[in-house]
């Protein structure tokens, strides 16, 4: 019979309404599920908030976020659950790992300090949580679910927040925790996004790595396809919030969806795309608010006759932090370091640019990273011994990708764009082109973005008004 993994991104569990409505889906399909299940949104991010929190010693911040994550996780069970054994048992299992969550907080409270291994742990909670609320929305239903903690059946190296997986022993550990359910007509409901070391370390594969747990335990038990849920109709030409009009580009080659990924698109992880090409597992990108749509296919050889279309990625909520120096000694070394310092302390940086002759690097990070970045290059720098440097920031930033399907557009779509955004009058501030003419991103203010997405939408040719 049919093997599919499915992987359920935050929003689609997000709340109690959410869960019941994944689980409605699952226990409809026509073939073996096994689940894949990211923590309920936002919630990863506030785990991580309170780890720093922690470790700057303010104890109020850290507690009214476990405080949170108790009401909330506690409110879907409630909600979700009539059974009182289940109610009791899945409550209890939240109130006992919040405790545990609030006992780690106070010892990188006592250390002062939060290690990358130590931000793991804490990281892995939200999926805990989620997975065994879903199994059991699913029992509710009576389907027959499991959940299953990835550090059970994913072994990963020490490479804490980015962990890299040992596909040997997880595959046996697969075969051996994970398959036996799906034999017996269990649906298995696997923690996304963490792992553990062979002796039993939490690792995580860093933000956003859910959907690549799916895809390693796809390869693991040779799945059919996987299937990716998220919140909209698979891969669209545009933001749907932004642009009503936007399409769903129908099907897709692993590598022009990896392209996609890279520039933003939050459907996909890149590092999703290696598990399953190196297996030729097809995935589909659907929607769990609109189950009914076919959503995205995405496979190794895409019909010759599929409609090709460029796509826009647009983000918001970024900040731009210009880091230079004062004189003419701003390098390559300074920005390698930049950029080494950020990484190491997981700072995600969806773009920069550098610009040799005003000695300076645009940073563009997430708002909720900036103080955080801030506090890290200043370290850096200090440790270094460079104190000419300057910061400016620039705040309420957004960025917009087009990304171009070869054949599409003998014009170039870079040109192009540059010629819309003039035409709208849209400031640019900070642009990043690849080296094809393919492909161009922009960073300009939030409050031009929406504009800026439906008018290139529309002088595109791909629809709207
Ligand atoms: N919960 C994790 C995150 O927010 C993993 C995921 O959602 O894929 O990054
Ligand atoms: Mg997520």
């Amino acid at each position: 019979m049919t093997l599919i993994i499915h992987k359920f991104g935050g929003t689609s569990v997000k709340d109690a309404e959410r869960i019941a409505a994944v689980a409605e889906i699952l226990t409809q399909v026509e073939h073996r599920p096994v689940v894949v299940v990211s923590a309920m949104s936002g919630v990863t991010n506030q785990l991580i908030a309170g780890a720093r929190a922690a470790a700057e010693g303010r104890d109020t911040v850290y507690r009214e976020i476990k405080a949170g994550l108790l009401t909330r996780h506690l409110g879907a069970v409630d909600a979700l659950l009539t059974q009182s054994r289940e109610r009791l048992e899945v409550g209890g299992f939240v109130e006992d790992r919040l405790h545990e969550l609030e006992r780690l907080y106070r010892s990188i409270a006592v250390l002062g300090e939060v290690t990358v291994r130590g931000l793991d742990a804490v990281s892995s909670f939200g999926e805990q949580l989620s997975s065994h609320i879903l199994a059991a929305a699913l029992r509710e239903r009576d389907a027959r679910a499991e959940a299953i903690s990835a550090t059970e059946a994913i072994v990963t190296d020490d490479t804490f927040g980015a962990a890299r997986p040992l596909m040997a022993a997880t595959r046996t550990r697969l075969l051996a925790r994970v398959k036996p359910l799906v034999e017996r007509g269990v649906i298995p409901v696997i923690t996304g996004y963490i792992g553990a070391t062979e002796t039993g370390v939490t690792t995580t594969f860093g933000r956003g790595g859910s959907d690549f747990t799916a895809a390693i335990v796809a390869a693991g038990l040779d799945a059919d396809e996987m299937w990716i849920w998220s919140d909209v109709d698979g891969i669209l030409t545009a933001d749907p919030n932004i642009v009503p009009q936007a399409r769903t580009l129908p099907e897709l080659s692993y590598s022009e969806a990896a392209d996609l990924a890279y520039y933003g698109a939050d459907v996909l992880h890149p590092k999703t795309v290696v598990p399953v090409v190196a297996a030729g597992i097809p995935l589909r990108l659907r929607n769990s608010f609109n189950p009914q749509h076919p959503g995205t296919l995405v496979v190794q050889a895409p019909h010759a006759d599929r409609e090709r279309l460029p796509a826009i990625i647009s983000t918001n909520g970024l900040t731009l932090v210009a880091v230079g120096s004062r004189d003419d000694t701003w390098n390559l070394a300074l920005t390698a370091r930049a950029l080494q310092c950020l990484s190491a302390a997981s700072v995600d940086v969806p773009m920069f640019s550098q610009s040799f002759s005003e000695h300076m690097l645009n940073l563009v990070l997430h708002e909720q990273d900036q103080a955080h970045a801030l506090k890290v290059l200043q370290a850096e720098f200090d440790r270094a011994r460079i104190d000419n440097f300057t910061f400016g920031v620039k705040e309420k930033v957004a960025t917009v990708s087009i990304v171009g399907a070869p054949g599409w557009n003998t014009k170039g779509i870079v040109s192009h764009a540059f010629a819309a955004l003039g035409e709208l009058g849209t400031r640019v501030i900070a642009v990043a082109q690849a080296a094809t003419e393919h492909n161009v991103s922009f960073c300009i203010p939030e409050d031009q973005m929406a504009d800026t997405v439906r008018f290139l939408h529309r002088d595109l040719g791909l629809g709207g008004e």
